[in-house]
């Protein structure tokens, strides 16, 4: 049986907070490299991940990367935002 794709982290919305525009950096998946493990969605701080489908909530997102750090198969990049 597979196990179910929960977060670490469960921050209310504002407890997480709108991130605005001070983000530096955004992640961007991979999507032909990626295989669906989670991973990316459980180590996420501010559960902005959804673990079915890997879409990345950009409004909450803030950027700091520990989803691309965490990726095992490093499909997840950080690109610098656009002012
Ligand atoms: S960059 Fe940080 S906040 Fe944004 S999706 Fe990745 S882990 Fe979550
Ligand atoms: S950790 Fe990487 S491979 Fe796993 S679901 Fe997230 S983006 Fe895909």
């Amino acid at each position: 049986m597979a196990m179910p794709k929960m977060t670490i982290s469960v921050p209310k919305e504002g407890a997480a907070g709108l991130t605005g525009s001070w983000r530096t950096f955004r992640p961007v998946v991979n999507r032909d490299i990626c295989n669906h493990c989670g991973i990316c969605a459980m180590f996420c701080p501010d559960a902005v991940i959804d673990p079915d489908n890997e879409e990345i909530d950009l409004v909450y997102c803030k950027g700091c990367g520990i989803c691309a750090n965490e990726c095992p198969k490093k499909c997840i990049v950080m690109v610098r935002e656009e002012r």
